[in-house]
């Protein structure tokens, strides 16, 4: 044994040039009401509403700058009774929001989280609105990338998750200024400090000035998903992290400071994976080096999806392309590829947006996830599919287009048959940008033990919940930015207004 506390291993390995620092462990008297652990889109508002509520805030970001993953995400935020609806004449209601999420996400997002997302998302929109959040021209509408809601409640900032950023940065700087939060950049949460009763009491930091242990009274967890660290998201999901598509502060450390504390992780079951990224290779996590939305929506589709096998799996213009999502998931490594021939390539738009047909024709010539041949078997060999298996898929499609059948699918977008050489496919895998599992919460925003007990102090807002409690198993309309920062507002008002349990 080392003879270190389980705190002390722990900020060691944290910082390990720091640990001469680490001497001074203890040392600090200071305190704060609400300690808010990461300055990104959940825990920026969490610490600016809870200095605006009164409360001497602490706010402690990792990285260098403040703003987490709103440096990329696209920012699409959803919430009805906005002045962007106002604008539009639309009259919407958080019920209509509510029946919308839970019909996109078949009913399995958290109901009580979904309901006080809707609840307050409108405010959100508006308080956004109120500091320079402008939407893109058109906006709000009902849905992008994903199934649409029934109603246009759904916007992007002109400058994506930036808008965002944007809208909070001269209130917190104000907040700053007049010394109600103070930040600490470029400093990690290393441990939480709980006393013996179980009450969380404080956080200890690793910086620049060394390792200190601060006081708090509040506690927030806003420290982000784990989808950027591949070991930790396939422990938690049982799926390997496919893609690394997730910012990379994204590693989990939120995930780890709550279990530390008695906390649970729920909701790695819920993984959904998003259809048609191509890779730069077969392996894992790989890089994105294109996208094919796949989505009937954005583009009508003239190929095929085949899987290893070389089957079809799924009706390929079903109206839902969370139904194609579902598809993908089901095939082995949620590999899948397009299929198609010389006359689709001159006739459809392309299937990578913004790629024109000689940029397709291109990389078909060298690049190994892009391939094409004179005969579907040929094709399938070099594509690494079975031959016999995509030349009877392949039959099966033109015999029954050509001879008015119904789809094997049920597909009814079906402009050509599949059947003038040179063939071509596209090997695309599934997904994700975020993770699923997540700190289970109270519908308090409390983190809870195994046993639905709460550790008292101690509350997680953002993807650190997991995608899994406000998007459910699919991908819902802005049902992650939107929460964080509901949450966030909310957490951070209430928590200026109550005394911590002693
Ligand atoms: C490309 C992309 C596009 C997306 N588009 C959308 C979209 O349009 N709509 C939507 O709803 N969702 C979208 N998402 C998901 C959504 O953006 C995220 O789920 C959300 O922004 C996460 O917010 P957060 O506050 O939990 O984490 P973050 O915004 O990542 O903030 C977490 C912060 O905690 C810090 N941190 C980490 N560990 C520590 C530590 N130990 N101590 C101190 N600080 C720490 C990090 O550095 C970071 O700044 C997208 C995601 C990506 C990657």
């Amino acid at each position: 044994m080392t003879g270190l506390n389980r705190r002390e291993l722990l900020a060691a390995t944290a910082l390990m040039p720091l640990w001469r620092s680490a001497l001074a462990i203890g040392s600090t008297a200071t305190h704060y009401d609400v300690i808010v652990i990461g300055g990104g889109t959940a825990g920026i508002p969490c610490a600016l509403f809870a200095a605006m509520g009164g409360a001497r805030v602490l706010l402690v970001e990792k990285s260098p700058a403040l703003g987490g993953t709103l440096f990329w995400s696209t920012g699409q935020i959803a919430g009805s009774g906005t002045v962007f609806q106002q604008r539009l004449g639309i009259s919407d209601t958080p019920q209509a929001h509510f029946d919308d999420c839970m019909r996109i996400n078949h009913g399995t997002a958290d109901p009580a989280l979904t309901r006080l997302t809707v609840d307050h998302a409108g405010e959100t929109i508006n308080w956004l609105a109120d500091h320079g959040f402008e939407v893109m021209d058109g906006h709000p509408v009902t849905g992008i990338g994903h199934d649409h809601f029934t109603e246009r409640r759904y916007q992007q900032g002109v400058k994506s998750g930036l808008s965002i950023l944007d809208a909070f940065i001269p209130s917190l700087n104000a907040m700053i200024a007049t010394g109600k939060i103070t930040l600490l950049t470029g400093t990690a949460a290393a441990n939480l400090i709980q006393h013996a009763d179980g009450r969380v009491t404080g956080v200890t930091v690793a910086g620049p000035a060394g390792i200190e242990d601060i006081s708090g009274g509040h506690v927030v967890i806003a420290a982000g998903g784990c989808a950027a660290n591949a070991r930790l998201f396939e422990e938690l999901h049982g799926v390997p992290l496919y893609a690394k598509t997730a910012y990379p502060t994204s590693q989990g450390d939120g995930l780890l400071l709550g279990l530390s504390a008695g906390g649970t992780i729920v909701g790695g079951e819920k993984y959904a994976c998003l259809p048609g990224l191509v890779p730069d290779a077969f392996r894992y996590p790989c890089q994105m080096f294109a996208y094919a939305p796949l989505n009937p929506a954005i583009r009508s589709p003239w190929e095929i999806l085949v899987n290893a096998r070389g089957e079809r799996f799924v009706q390929e213009d079903h109206s839902s392309v969370h139904h194609i999502e579902r598809g993908v998931y089901q095939q082995p490594a949620h590999r899948h590829w397009a299929i198609f021939d010389a006359a689709m390539l001159e006739n459809s738009d392309p299937i990578i947006p913004k790629w024109d047909r000689e940029r397709l024709a291109r990389e078909h010539k060298t690049n190994a996830m892009f391939h094409s041949a004179m005969s579907i078997e040929a094709l399938a060999l070099t594509a690494g599919l079975n031959p016999a298996a995509l030349q009877n898929t392949v039959d099966d499609y033109n015999r029954r287009l050509r001879s008015g059948e119904t789809d094997t699918f049920g597909r009814r977008a079906r402009p050509i048959p599949l059947s003038t050489p040179p063939y071509y496919s596209i090997a695309m895998q599934g997904w994700t940008l975020v993770s699923f599992a997540g700190l289970k919460v109270s519908a308090e925003l409390q983190v809870m033990r195994d046993e639905g007990s709460v550790i008292p102090n101690l509350y997680a807002i953002g993807e650190v919940i997991g995608a899994g409690a406000t998007s459910g198993a699919a991908y819902t309309n802005g049902m992650l930015v939107t929460p964080a920062i509901t949450f966030g507002r909310l957490l951070g008002t209430r928590l200026a207004n109550t005394p911590p349990r002693r």
